[in-house]
């Protein structure tokens, strides 16, 4: 009962409405219609007053976003990508199969005693940095180990294994599959003076090491494993093993006094693996 008298009341109104317009002439029926809908465009026979809309909608911010330093403009996953995080808990993906993009061949007068290759854009970075520490602090820097594949970082886990056992093999040699230097964005350096090499910390107080940490954010090189960051990134200081990041990475970390991409990205400490 309550539903049908509802239903006549609504017909009645409508036919109200409906007479109603019936009544108005073409100009009072633009100005009902504009007055009734705001949002709607006037008509352009609809006099030049203000429309409604324009106060209704909000204009554009045009607050500058801050020149903060964007995180997120290359993966930090992908093994292809000049940020990609390595450790102990974040293997490469694919790791037996990997081979990086545009690996090539160190330049010839490069010393490089063991025939290693980069990638491309990694390479080029390392001569500029040779060069310059050249002619910074006259010293020849060294190219001592470049990309390892798969296989030469399963023989070179291995070595240590035998040497230490594997919890000695983990603090100094990646498991396969789970080293930087399979990325082709990692170098080992030393210098054809000091007489260091790459166990303990000689390089560490020679000109070159010193020099190295000081300036290769320069050329987009980091210092991969500092001094007292173990517990971060899973391995002992390495004053000689510097990754590639590219140089708006490599300063930005420099400027905000960041040492190790766990921490940049703000990732979860890898001091052991997995399992
Ligand atoms: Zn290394």
């Amino acid at each position: 009962m309550a539903a049908s008298l509802v239903v006549i009341v609504v017909a009645l109104l409508v036919g109200v409405t409906v007479v109603a317009v019936k009544f108005l002439g073409p100009q009072q029926l633009a100005a009902v219609t504009a007055s009734s809908s705001p949002s709607a465009s006037s008509p352009a026979s609809a006099p030049a007053t203000p429309t409604p809309s324009a106060t209704s909608v909000p204009s554009p911010t045009l607050t500058p976003t801050p020149a903060g330093f964007n995180k997120t403009q290359f993966s930090i996953d992908d093994p292809n990508s000049i940020w990609v995080v390595v450790n102990k808990l974040r293997p490469l993906a694919d790791g037996a199969d990997f081979v990086p993009p545009n690996l090539v061949d160190l330049p010839v007068d490069m010393p490089n005693p063991n025939g290693y290759q980069l990638r491309g854009d990694a390479e080029q970075a390392l001569a500029t940095m040779f060069d310059a520490a050249k002619s910074e602090i006259g010293t020849q820097l060294v190219a001592q180990s470049g990309y390892r594949d798969y296989s030469v970082q399963v023989k070179a886990y291995n070595y240590y294994v035998n040497l230490d056992g594997v919890a000695g093999a983990d603090q100094t040699s990646a498991r396969p599959g789970f080293s930087e230097h399979q990325t082709g964005l990692a170098m080992d350096i030393l210098d054809t003076t000091s007489g260091c090499s790459t166990d303990g910390l000689c390089f560490a107080n020679t000109d070159a090491g010193r020099w190295l940490a000081a300036n290769a954010y320069r050329f987009g090189y980091i210092l991969r494993y500092p001094a007292d960051k173990t517990a971060v990134t899973g391995y002992e200081y390495e004053p000689w093993h510097f990754r590639y990041v590219g140089v708006d990475l490599a300063t930005e970390m420099h400027n905000t006094g960041v040492e190790t991409l766990e921490e940049f990205f703000g990732l979860p400490p890898a001091p052991d693996y997995a399992g």
